[in-house]
């Protein structure tokens, strides 16, 4: 059985319980070395055999894992964040199957989660974005073209842009040509829940230059929307005058 495991985004203390314990029983761990903190293994045993995959291609990191799989090693491939999220898994787990090897996935915070949290935001208000879209401007990684970001911003949603730090340019001009206002609130969270993290809110229009003045170019989630910095109508799940499955309405709060 070969675990993948989220490592969560950076801080130690922010990997689930179950993949720390999957990380204190493995023999070999295989870990994405640019994004993961390596206190986060300092729980293995002094038998473990780690491999930084930053170095490695998909053809060696496979042959690591099988091999160990096929001694019979307890074997955790951790990625940051959630694996399910720009982690490459899929290809590792068609790998396996064609092995017949079985895996299990042992989900992670996202860095999406932590960059609300660093900087104290809902993604989804009432009456302002009910949804929050995820995605990334086109790199040497193509972008179906029906995702490009000049159409998804036509929504006026939340969104979470990740692997983009380093063409915030191009980010903009593609909000420009949506036609999103450059007054729009936008926030730049580097390094989210790291010990240097730096957390910058800002606008469209500035988000080039607080970039580049905060020296940031890679490792940082850039998020646009209404929800950093606006007037939101209160929840109706709250609401004294709402029945829930849980709670009745209270007449006490009801005007009329
Ligand atoms: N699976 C990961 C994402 C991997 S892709 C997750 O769920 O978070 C790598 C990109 O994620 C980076 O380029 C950056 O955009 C973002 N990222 C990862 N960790 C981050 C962090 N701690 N703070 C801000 N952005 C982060």
């Amino acid at each position: 059985m070969v675990n993948f495991v989220g490592a969560g985004p950076g801080a130690e203390d922010l990997i689930t319980i179950r993949g720390h314990k999957l990380l204190c029983d493995a023999d070999v761990i295989v870990y994405t070395g640019s994004l993961v903190n390596e206190k986060i293994l300092d729980c293995r045993k002094d038998s473990c055999t780690v491999y930084n995959s930053a170095y490695m291609s998909l053809e060696e990191i496979m042959e690591v894992i099988i091999s160990a799989e096929n001694n019979g090693l307890k074997v955790v491939r951790l990625h940051t964040g959630d694996p399910s999220l720009y982690g490459a898994i899929k290809e590792q787990m068609d790998i396996l199957d064609k092995n017949n090897i079985n895996y299990n996935v042992c989900p992670g915070v996202s860095s999406f989660c932590a960059a609300a949290a660093a900087l104290n935001i809902e993604y989804t208000l009432p009456n302002v974005s009910q949804t929050v879209i995820i995605t990334r401007v086109e790199g040497r990684t193509k972008v179906p073209k029906k995702e490009d970001i000049s159409l998804l911003a036509k929504h006026n949603a939340t969104m979470v842009v990740f692997l983009s730090a380093g063409i915030i340019n191009e980010l903009v001009k593609k909000l420009y040509s949506a036609g999103v206002s450059m007054s729009t609130p936008a926030a730049i969270v580097y390094k989210a829940s790291w010990k240097d993290e730096k957390k910058l809110i800002c606008s469209v229009g500035t988000l080039e230059k607080t970039a580049f003045e905060n020296n940031i170019k890679n490792t940082a989630l850039i998020i646009i929307g209404n929800v950093i910095n606006s007037n939101y109508e209160r929840s109706r799940l709250y609401d004294p005058c709402f029945d829930t499955l849980f709670r009745k309405e209270d007449n006490k709060y009801n005007e009329g």
